[in-house]
């Protein structure tokens, strides 16, 4: 099969492939793409969904398949698989990548293989490289995860591609209760079904309403004790020993991806049009989010994406003209970019996405815990979007609106994700009532799950919104 030019698109030039070709083979194998017919498609459907011309997105997406790479040869290259699932945040997850990295290097081969990256990688791969994501999720509708029955398509696709062999089983999933109780339910059925050790970290996300900034300290506690325990397990029972310098290291890394991409979603809120797709600043955004084995690889890709996006911005080159009505849409595609071309095709420029709007008091507000641990995970539940049982995303919408004075607010109901769609409502009442009767829509879509999506559907949607916005700047100037 000739994939050179799929892997060059995606940042792996022709000596990475020469050096890596027998893996490269297994793992296209292993994802069903096993024709020339199969890559011409893919090669097809990935340019559909980003600007390959960017430098930026090709070294980003290099990170990402070598990820996805990685984590399907897991079972054929390490000898324990330890996952840390979605969704965990890169500052809870970093430092298994320092740890993995540290102790196969002081082993001497590879015997561990500890990420919390895996499964999001190469859903991404899966869905936005090879377009197969949507076939994982029929996979575990036929195993009998039907949608409504209250389980997310993050989890149907994990489950399909187990089935199939896409995925490793690992040996112990560390499976991370952040801000859903969905995730942990079908894990636990998973790792009946497929025979893994599995255990919980409990975070629970209900602080008392109204009181963010300050976060429930017994909650943190909570979180950061029973998070050690799942440590204790990992040690007692696969020697997986962390040591206090690894984790520290690995929030630390996590604060660079964070900080590096806050500066371009900074830019990109803060410039009159949008130089750059946001099907190409999610890249930036989910590897901030969730980290990776390869930190430095990912540091200078993202310096490079932001240098693309100043690099358009001063040759006037924009996906979005300036004078479009700026909006901050609540959502993040995660397997399929078509929904955001759709919003720059009717000339709506998201200045934001989900999570992306960072008003002060997250960083500023003294924190409750004086144990350094805990007010990292202190910082976790302060940013806003999560679960949001506290109203903090109401605060976050509001912020957006007046400090980057928007023209409206698309707030997205993902369907199968509870969480996502618990403000939904209450976000459009608060704003409303609060930023003068903005325009705000709210529209039904999956992150992951883009079967129902037809352009068509959304485009007339879109593009009446737009037309909204426009007519009320007129009549505001
Ligand atoms: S329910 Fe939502 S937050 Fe939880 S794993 Fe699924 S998509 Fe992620």
């Amino acid at each position: 099969m000739n994939y050179n030019e799929l892997f060059n698109m995606c940042g792996l030039n022709d000596e990475w492939q020469a050096q890596n070709k027998e893996r490269i083979e297994k793992f296209l194998h292993k994802i069903y793409i096993r024709s020339d017919k199969d890559i011409e498609d893919s090669v097809a459907w990935a340019k559909s969904q980003f600007d390959f011309t960017l430098q930026g997105t090709r070294q980003i997406m290099a990170v990402i398949m070598k990820e996805s790479i990685d984590y399907s040869l897991a079972d054929e290259e390490c000898e324990i698989i330890i996952n840390y699932t979605r969704p965990a945040m890169a500052s809870l997850s970093q430092g298994f990548h320092v740890w993995e990295k540290r102790i196969n290097e002081e082993l001497g081969y590879k015997k561990y293989y500890a990420r919390g990256t895996s499964i999001v990688y190469l859903m991404i791969a899966l869905g936005t490289i090879f377009n197969k994501a949507n076939w994982c999720i029929e996979l575990a509708e036929d195993m009998g995860q039907t949608a409504g029955k209250g389980h997310c398509s993050e989890y149907q696709i994990w489950e399909g591609g187990l089935s199939k062999g896409m995925f490793p089983p690992p040996t112990v999933e560390v499976s991370c209760g952040l801000f859903c109780d969905q995730a942990p339910e079908v894990e636990a059925m998973m790792a009946e079904e497929f025979s893994y050790d599995i255990v919980f970290t409990d975070l629970p996300e209900d602080h008392p309403w109204d009181t963010w900034p300050n976060m429930d300290l017994e909650a943190i506690k909570y979180l950061s004790a029973n998070t050690e325990l799942v440590y204790d397990h990992l040690r007692e029972k696969y020697g997986f020993t962390m040591s206090e310098e690894d984790k520290s290291q690995g929030v630390m890394e996590a604060n660079k991806f964070t900080n590096r991409h806050f500066g371009i979603a900074e830019l990109i809120a803060t410039t009159d049009g949008l130089p750059v797709s946001r099907a190409d600043l999610f890249l930036s955004f989910i590897t901030s989010a969730i980290g990776t084995y390869y930190t430095e690889e990912l540091l200078e890709a993202m310096k490079q994406l932001e240098k693309d996006v100043r690099k358009r911005k001063r040759e006037g080159i924009f996906v979005v003209p300036p004078g479009s009505p700026r909006v901050y849409g609540t959502f993040v595609a995660v397997s399929d970019m078509r929904f955001y071309h759709q919003c720059e095709e009717a000339g709506l420029h998201l200045t934001h996405v989900w999570f992306e709007p960072v008003p002060p008091e997250v960083f500023n507000t003294p924190p409750a815990s004086d144990i350094p641990r805990e007010q990292g995970y202190e910082m976790i539940f302060r940013f806003q979007g999560l679960g949001d049982l506290c109203g903090s995303s109401l605060k976050q919408a509001k912020y957006a609106v007046e400090h980057y004075k928007l023209d409206g607010l698309m707030i997205f109901e993902t369907m199968f994700c509870r969480p996502l769609c618990l403000p939904a409502a209450m976000i459009k009442d608060y704003v409303q009532k609060e930023c003068d009767n903005i325009p705000v829509m709210r529209l039904e879509l999956d992150a992951y799950d883009s079967r129902n999506y037809t352009p068509e559907q959304y485009r007339t949607r879109l593009e009446s919104f737009a037309e909204v916005l426009r007519m009320r700047r007129v009549m505001n100037e």
